[in-house]
């Protein structure tokens, strides 16, 4: 039975709700007046349910979809404004006792390179995203506790904070490891981790079972309370995400938002952003083995639908996608992307020879993080190397309250501006620096409180004398 107070998995992801959302949503479809109510809804910024969620991505009027795209557009501006933050992944380990059938480090692959980085590498590795300009770090690990147990991971993160190069920094580590106990969530809080992520990969429970057929993730209901486990070892802010490709699209996009609103029903506050990954080419794995890849067009409505449905979660996309399908779903909602990643263990300090090569997925944006930022600033948006909030306090329900109030805003636009300047002074081409100056100075006015703004400018005159970290 359907019950988003329960902490059981099969009941707040209840397959019998997914399937009479999906009835209705199909029934319903072209059902013009419900899809008018439901955009009326969603303009009110208040979020949507799974359900009337579920109508609009399943409407496929075209005249609605455009209206859906502009609303997206819309909300996506009014709380995030033209900024988009950047953050790279860092691959401590492919080390990984599970079977997930579509990524190529899991246990049964012995062609792959197995790599586990050292302290020492990682001192390389983030010596090398710093000198990049990344001040935000997603660190990613296979599940392994004999080569990744907790206490590499916590020490990894240590080293991580330790390493002060130049006028460099690691300033956020989001963590994306296998789902663990409330004990190990608690050490990673205490270690001062941003977010932790944990894809559910697809919420079918049958499907999960199959393409999970061995090894601990094989426990779909462990895997799905995850989330639950990490809140109660005091970790505030989570990020979900599927796999789109593996399962029907219109069921994983039910399951996120059912899951989103078991977190804020339980614990009073949803996931703080959302990852939208699609299936990729990679070592040992062929995309059009799965049968429900989706388009690209498919792929905007969703991210469309889900920033109708949930306007206050970051939505983060990586460099799987190209440059262009960027360009087209930050407009409609995406706010956090990934530049210059690498998706292998080791790669940024130097490449990986070409027969030890430990990537786990293709990248198909291969820009350097520069040309990311120029190619961002080119398009009208602010590149933001901010990661005020969780090192302010601002986290879980905190955090969301601010955001709902959209007095956000008034950190983040000022933050972006000095955190690019940051950027631009310490690590830009010359040609980025140029359009970067000019954009803060146009944006400087675009901050509407005047005590704010003389702070910021204030600020700005500092960081071209040398002095850094400044945060509202
Ligand atoms: S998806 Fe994660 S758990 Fe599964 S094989 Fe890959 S690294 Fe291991
Ligand atoms: S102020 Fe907070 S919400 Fe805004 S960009 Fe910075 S970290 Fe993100």
């Amino acid at each position: 039975m359907y019950d988003k107070y329960s902490m059981k998995a099969e009941e707040f992801i209840s397959d019998e709700e997914i399937k009479s959302t999906l009835q209705f949503a199909e029934e319903n479809k072209n059902n013009l007046k419900l899809v008018d109510s439901i955009l009326e809804k969603a303009k009110q910024r208040k979020g949507l349910s799974h359900r009337d969620a579920s109508v609009l991505l399943a409407c496929e009027d075209e005249e609605k979809i455009k209206e859906m795209y502009a609303l997206a557009e819309q909300i996506k501006k009014d709380f995030y404004g033209n900024r988009i933050v950047m953050f790279a992944p860092l691959y401590l380990s492919n080390y990984c006792v599970n079977g997930c059938v579509y990524c190529p480090y899991h246990l049964k692959n012995k062609h792959i390179a197995r790599k586990k980085l050292t302290q020492e590498e990682i001192v390389h590795e983030v010596t090398a995203l710093q000198d990049m300009g990344h001040k935000r770090l997603a660190i990613e690990s296979g599940e392994d506790p004999v080569n990744n147990p907790i206490e590499y991971i916590l020490e990894s993160i240590k080293t991580i904070y330790s390493i002060k190069h130049k006028n460099g920094a690691i300033r956020r580590v989001n963590v994306n490891i296998a789902a663990t106990t409330v004990e190990n969530y608690r050490k990673l809080h205490e270690a001062g981790i941003g977010t932790y992520i944990l894809f559910q990969e697809t919420y079918h429970k049958e499907s999960y079972e199959k393409l999970h057929p061995t090894g601990p993730k094989h426990n779909y209901a462990y895997h799905t309370e995850a989330m639950d486990r990490a809140m109660e070892g005091g970790i505030d802010d989570v990020g979900l995400g599927v796999l789109f490709g593996l399962e029907l699209y219109k069921y994983e996009f039910a399951g996120l938002l059912m899951h989103a609103e078991h977190l804020e029903a339980v614990h009073g506050v949803g996931p703080h952003t959302i990852s939208v990954p699609r299936i990729k080419r990679a070592d040992d794995i062929d995309p059009s083995a799965f049968d429900n890849g989706i388009d690209d067009d498919t792929f905007a409505k969703i991210c469309a639908c889900i920033r109708l449905a949930v306007p206050y979660t970051g939505m983060i996309i990586s460099t799987r996608e190209s440059k262009a399908v960027r360009e087209k779903v930050i407009r409609l909602g995406v706010s956090q992307i990934s530049g210059g990643s690498k998706t292998s263990v080791g790669g940024y300090y130097e490449p990986e020879p070409e027969d030890e090569r430990s990537e786990q997925f293709d990248v198909s944006d291969n820009r350097t993080l520069d040309e990311v930022v120029h190619w961002l600033m080119d398009i009208g948006y602010i590149p933001s190397f901010c990661t005020a909030c969780y090192r302010e306090g601002r986290t879980g329900d905190r955090f969301m309250s601010l955001c709902k109030s959209g007095q956000i805003q008034n950190c983040c636009h000022p933050n972006a501006l000095m955190t690019l300047k940051e950027y631009l002074i310490d690590y830009a081409s010359p040609e980025t620096r140029k359009v970067g100056e000019a954009l803060i100075q146009r944006e400087l006015s675009n901050i509407p409180k005047e005590k704010v703004r003389k702070i910021a400018e204030d600020n700005l005159v500092k960081i071209e004398q040398g002095i850094r970290d400044f945060r509202f």
